[in-house]
């Protein structure tokens, strides 16, 4: 019989550890899926699961979200791969464009790491500086550039600096607490050398933590004034705080901007854009270099496509959903923990939320380290065991769906009641 288990231990000899990204694992194994429709997924032992994970927060209207899939069926019928130019290219350029006025000019790419990692090299060739500075706890993907101090499975598993990355790149890479804007001050006094600074403008790959007031804008002025570019990593903000992502949540105008996860509802696209100025840079006209294959795929160019103009169309609805709900379960879950005297932060934004076991607030790296793992993953397992999916870690974020109904809401108190309750006895 096909169960999770024998799956796995298929998996494992084929597969290292079994998955295919870190942040799939937990112990003894992961579920393997069966299938997935608006909130639900299925796995192959008969169970089904609220999904709460959402795909790390790419789809926010849920799974197999009809437009999108009716949309992408019709391309696929025109063809998969050209690796020559198409005006739908054109078109979702545009559409980004407009959503984000910031990104005067966008490459598609396939992935957020991408994404980062030519953002990274652009701000480099742009400003001929050699350093960047990122946050402690900020996750923009896995390549050497950024994966010094990162959250999400890095931060899950204890990796500060990935073994086999290159010493001379990662010392490039400077770190500074998450919420500390006295310390990228002293650091960009002392530092001449800063291509850029790179911010989840929401930081949420270490739970969810939140900028404190005035923190993005300071750093929009101290990168201004000391010839630094700002890159807002938006692969998770864009279009889930707002169709203008977390720039216009803030009101903050970066000069770079990666977007990926819900820009495509569950198909591979994602994109770095800003200002035409620096995009220029980018070959053949300029001299930055990148490239790929499948950038551009009119698969994903229209799922990108179908989901942005889904999420305009719903805007009024959609956004005003999301955040009710956020806050229907941030408030019942926190009521609950407090009733049973369990100690706890809920940081929530918009479409997200984490709990963190600890009676400090959690504004940082170093804060959020301190929370109580074993509860957490208690949490997750009791959640599990009553059919709600979140990301297995403290490290990451509960995402909500437009899919979600109150009924699932529901379910999803009375399981998190059940968790709690465990946790407690
Ligand atoms: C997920 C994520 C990335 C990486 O995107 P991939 O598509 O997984 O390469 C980059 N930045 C942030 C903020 C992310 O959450």
């Amino acid at each position: 019989m096909t169960s999770s288990k024998s799956l796995f231990m298929r998996a494992k000899k084929i597969i290292p550890s079994g998955i295919n990204s870190p942040v799939r694992y937990y112990p003894p194994y992961p579920f393997f899926v069966k299938k997935a429709k608006g909130s639900m997924m299925w796995d192959v032992d008969g169970n089904k699961y609220l999904d709460f994970c959402n795909a790390y927060g790419a789809l926010l209207l849920g799974h197999l979200h009809q437009e999108i899939i009716s949309d992408v069926k019709k391309q696929i019928e025109k063809g998969t791969l050209y690796c020559a130019p198409t005006e739908i290219e054109i078109k979702l350029s545009e559409l980004v464009s407009k959503n984000l006025p910031s990104m005067e000019k966008t490459r598609l790419v396939n992935t957020g790491s991408e994404a980062t990692m030519t953002a990274i090299r652009l701000a480099r060739g742009f400003t001929k500086k050699k350093k960047i500075i990122k946050f402690e706890g900020c996750y923009h993907g896995a390549h050497d550039y950024v994966l010094v101090k990162a959250g999400s499975g890095a931060a899950h598993i204890g990796i500060s600096v990935s073994e086999g990355s290159i010493d001379e790149v990662s010392r490039n890479t400077l770190v500074v607490q998450y919420n500390n804007i006295k310390e990228l001050q002293d650091v960009l006094e002392k530092e001449k050398d800063v291509a850029a600074v790179i911010v989840e403008p929401v930081l949420a790959n270490m739970g969810l933590i939140l900028p404190e007031k005035d923190f993005l804008q300071n750093i929009r002025k101290l990168t201004s004034e000391n010839d630094s570019l700002l890159i807002f990593d938006e692969v998770v903000t864009g279009f889930r705080m707002s169709t203008g992502g977390a720039q216009k949540y803030f009101g903050i105008k970066p000069d770079i901007t990666t977007l990926g996860k819900a820009l495509g509802n569950g198909f591979p696209i994602a994109a770095v854009g800003g200002k035409s100025q620096i995009l220029d840079m980018l070959s053949p006209e300029g001299n930055v270099y990148q490239a790929s294959t499948y950038a551009g795929n009119p698969i994903s160019v229209s799922a990108g496509i179908s989901s942005i103009q889904t999420m305009n169309t719903l805007r009024s609805k959609l956004y005003p959903k999301l955040e009710k709900n956020c806050k229907k379960l941030v408030s019942a879950i926190g009521d609950l923990a407090s009733d049973m005297k369990i100690p706890h932060q809920i940081n929530s934004i918009s479409s997200m939320f984490q709990i963190f076991f600890t009676d400090n607030p959690v504004v940082d790296y170093t804060s959020a380290k301190k929370s109580d793992m074993k509860t957490f993953k208690k949490l997750f397992e009791t959640l599990l065991k009553n059919e709600v999916f979140i990301a297995p870690s403290q490290f990451e974020t509960v995402f909500l769906s437009y899919a979600h109904s109150d009924e699932d809401l529901n379910k999803t108190i009375s399981a998190y009641e059940k968790a709690l309750r465990t946790i407690k006895s």
